[in-house]
């Protein structure tokens, strides 16, 4: 069959994408740059902490700061030292040998600060558990103050743990 031929007969095999309406987006994206401006004076930082996760929050987190998401209009942005950040999102079990480097970017981390657990496997140890490599749930280790269920969970899930982080 030629090429041209098996275009037409195969025609689209692409998922349909249901979109987050914007509306709902914008709505929880308005009331975040409130409660920010608020209680932050405009800007909310985070650092992000990966001491175990299989990347899949990560890229969730990271799609916040794509074209669609674009957090940074709300006033929240990631910093690249605990130092700089009000916030530490958390993700994955605490592999063992991530245990003492994530007690050190708590302890670097002025206050006052919030930690939130994000994906099942921060929450509690989800598909990994607690084993002798893992120290399983974040608050194993650390203090929780908001968790973030999902597996992973979606960008506006993780915009709706933030609005009720800075709501708190
Ligand atoms: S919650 Fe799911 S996506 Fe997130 S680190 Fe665990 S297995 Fe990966």
């Amino acid at each position: 069959m030629s090429l041209f031929g098996k275009i037409f007969k195969t025609g689209i095999i692409t998922e349909r994408f249901d979109a987050y309406s914007d509306a709902e987006m914008n709505q929880v994206g308005a009331e975040l740059r409130r409660v920010v401006d608020r209680r932050f004076s405009g800007n909310l930082v985070i650092r992000q902490v990966d001491p175990g996760s299989c990347n899949g929050c990560e890229l969730e987190i990271n799609a916040l700061g794509n074209g669609f998401y674009d957090i940074e209009r709300y006033g929240i942005s990631f910093a690249a030292s605990p130092r700089h950040a009000d916030v530490l999102l958390v993700t994955g079990p605490v592999a063992r040998h991530m245990q003492a480097a994530l007690l050190a970017t708590y302890e670097a981390t002025p206050d006052p600060k919030w930690v939130v657990a994000v994906g099942d496997c921060a929450v509690n140890a989800g598909e990994f558990g607690q084993t002798y490599a893992s120290c399983g749930a974040v608050e194993q280790v650390i203090p929780v103050d908001l968790v973030i269920p999902g597996c992973p969970p979606t960008p506006l899930s993780l915009m709706k743990g933030l609005l009720k982080l800075a709501g708190q």
